[in-house]
């Protein structure tokens, strides 16, 4: 039989959604949410790439569970790397 290893990736705890907080995942203490093209009606700084994300275009939320103030506006793939950075 074989059985190997697949895809190191080790397999996060699920991480249940903080209580009370509305539609969205949490990742390494962070909520995220899916911002969709209609609902980016401004543009931010990505802190991955220290680009812009502009206006209009979908990109993801991240919100420090315990500093809701502190959220930031991501690329796409700018927060997957991030994602992988934090680990697991
Ligand atoms: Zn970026």
């Amino acid at each position: 039989m074989s059985r190997r290893n697949r895809n190191a990736r080790p397999r996060a705890v699920p991480t249940p959604p903080a209580p009370g907080s509305a539609a969205g995942r949490v990742v390494a203490g962070f909520e995220v949410r899916a911002v969709q093209p209609y609902q980016a009606v401004k543009a931010y700084r990505c802190p991955g790439c220290d680009h812009e994300v502009p206006a209009g275009e979908g990109h993801v939320v991240a919100v420090p569970i315990d500093d809701p103030d502190g959220r930031r506006h991501w690329h796409r793939g700018c927060w997957h790397r991030e994602e992988r950075r934090l680990g697991r």
